[in-house]
């Protein structure tokens, strides 16, 4: 059991009720390890999300403790939905980590938002 209670996987976040079907969601891409659906209150007009099955709180976690096999079907997952996806005139890939990252749901996911050119990167301070 890790010393810090934030090193612990919170089964009842939202994405772990996706994978378990207990809720909805409207998925885009699935694959051995890695799942895509449509982010359900969407920032931009295109607006994905793609989270591994594995158990894994953020990308620092993801990277730590993934297996081989894991990451590589992750990225092949990525590939798959920007393929399914109407993104020829770009993207933006983004990953959430922790308080000051903003994460709201603690399980690694990936957003891929689009469909509009987007704004600056982050608000200006
Ligand atoms: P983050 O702030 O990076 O943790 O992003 C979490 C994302 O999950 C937000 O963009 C939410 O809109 C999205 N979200 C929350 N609940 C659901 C849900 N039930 N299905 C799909 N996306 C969700």
């Amino acid at each position: 059991m890790p010393e810090n209670p934030q090193e612990v996987y919170d089964d009842t976040n939202v994405f772990a009720k996706i994978l378990r079907q207990e809720i909805p969601a409207k998925i885009i891409y699935e694959s051995t390890h890695a799942l895509a659906f449509f982010d359900a209150f969407p920032k931009a007009p295109l607006h994905a999300l793609v989270i591994p099955k594995g158990t894994y709180r953020d990308l620092k976690d993801f990277l730590a403790h993934a297996t081989t096999e894991e990451i590589l079907d992750f990225w092949k997952t990525v590939q798959a939905t920007l393929d399914k996806l109407d993104l020829k005139e770009g993207f933006r890939l983004l990953s959430n980590s922790g308080a000051h990252g903003g994460q709201e749901v603690p399980h690694f996911h990936i957003h891929l938002c689009g469909g509009e050119k987007l704004g600056p990167m982050l608000a200006h301070r």
